[in-house]
């Protein structure tokens, strides 16, 4: 059986903001907490060694890219994601759904993997995507790597997820797009609560299966999504799909959803802009995953804390790349504790950054990380304090 278990350590007074511990077989997760993502068993420019020195609580890795490349059998072959990456912390590993849909119709229709072109579109066009096909099995698709044709269904990614070692897996479910009309989302909702009864069925009971909500930006289906989830035996709930159109959808889903969840842990898929921290925490969400920190680092752009000049205006970053900071000695965030504020200048960087210096990436990466973590410590800490409204006030000024 699965050593799991979640406690909720304090409510907070204002909010439905909570303080909570995570605990598995290879060691607690303090809650709210951002998963940094370790898409292909790395989280991009950083060793093992680096996401100790950092004090990663745990990480999220992709069932479809390992899947595909270099195989779950061989990671399994490793004792799971902890023995072949070198870092014995707790795993998530997402169910493989999302990219099996959102890769293989991009790569379908030419477009890149930030491509607008998804399933529920395509069959709302009258089209049929020609290479992510879903049916109610489960999705066939080719691979984003060499164009090899896969099939996917739940029993097939909880075995996936079994060889990868995780212990927090994502039960099999369907991402339909922003633009999918009620009729598919619905049809798609029915499909992904079916997926869900296999996934608990097959899934193997060491690993921790998070459940998850779905529904689009329709109340009643997210209000349907979030009662089936609840009410079968999952051991936590993720929130995923399109969360509506803007922000301000993302938060009035959480609000139709979060209060009709008990107190399983929740967690958040694929958000965590700094601004979004705040608030997903105060509508309840326990955890996270977000590659933007390290994906922003590698281009240069960095955070930036409100005592240094961070705001909601420039969304508590800048750009490394600006001929302003040719000359400038001061640390990417002179308040900020990391290594590489401890050692490097701005100029420096800058001129690593300009010249492709690999050594660019790692040092951006550790502050953008250390940055994010070190923001999620002061929530933890400002919920036991009572404080979180000061601190949102301090960072959003409202
Ligand atoms: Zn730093």
């Amino acid at each position: 059986m699965s050593e799991f278990g979640f406690r909720v350590l304090k409510n907070d007074r204002a909010s439905r903001a909570r303080l909570g511990r995570i605990r598995t077989a290879r060691g607690a997760i303090d809650t709210p907490y951002l998963v940094p993502v370790a898409t292909c068993a790395s989280v991009r420019a950083l060793s093992s060694e680096d996401l100790l020195a950092l004090g990663a609580q745990c990480a999220l890795a992709n069932t479809y890219h390992l899947a595909l490349r270099p195989g779950a059998e061989l990671i399994r072959k490793f004792g799971g994601l902890a023995g072949f990456m070198g870092f014995p912390r707790p795993f998530f590993t997402d169910s493989g759904g999302f990219q099996a849909f959102s890769l293989g119709a991009g790569k379908a229709h030419g477009v890149n993997k930030l491509g607008t072109i998804f399933p529920g579109r395509a069959e709302a066009a009258g089209k049929s995507p020609v290479l992510a096909e879903v049916t109610e099995e489960g999705v066939r698709f080719r691979s984003v790597y060499d164009g090899s044709e896969h099939f996917l269904d739940a029993a097939g990614s909880m075995r996936l997820q079994s060889d990868l070692g995780a212990d927090m897996i994502m039960a099999f479910d369907e991402c339909t797009s922003p633009l999918a009309d009620y009729e598919y989302t619905k049809r798609a909702l029915e499909r992904t609560h079916r997926w869900a009864e296999v996934s608990l069925r097959d899934h193997d009971p060491r690993q921790a299966l998070y459940g998850i909500v779905q529904g689009g930006w329709f109340r009643d289906l997210r209000e349907a999504s979030a009662d089936f989830v609840s009410s079968r035996p999952f051991d936590g709930i993720a929130i995923g799909g399109s969360l509506g159109k803007s922000k301000d959808d993302m938060h009035e889903i959480l609000d139709w959803v979060v209060p009709r969840l008990d107190r399983r842990p929740r967690h958040l898929l694929g958000i965590g802009g700094i601004d979004d921290l705040f608030l997903c925490v105060e509508k309840g969400i326990d955890t996270f995953d977000c590659v933007t920190p390290t994906r922003q680092a590698r281009r240069g752009i960095l955070y930036l804390s409100p005592a240094s000049g961070g705001a909601p205006a420039n969304n508590f970053r800048f750009q490394l790349r600006g001929a302003r900071f040719k000359t400038d000695e001061l640390p990417i965030d002179p308040a900020c504790a990391c290594s590489t504020c401890r050692t490097y200048s701005r100029a420096y960087l800058r001129h690593l950054f300009l010249a492709h210096e690999l050594t660019f990436f790692r040092l951006a990466t550790i502050h953008n990380v250390h940055f994010v973590l070190d923001l999620m410590a002061r929530i933890r800490r400002a919920i036991r304090e009572d404080s979180l409204a000061a601190l949102r006030r301090e960072w959003l000024g409202t």
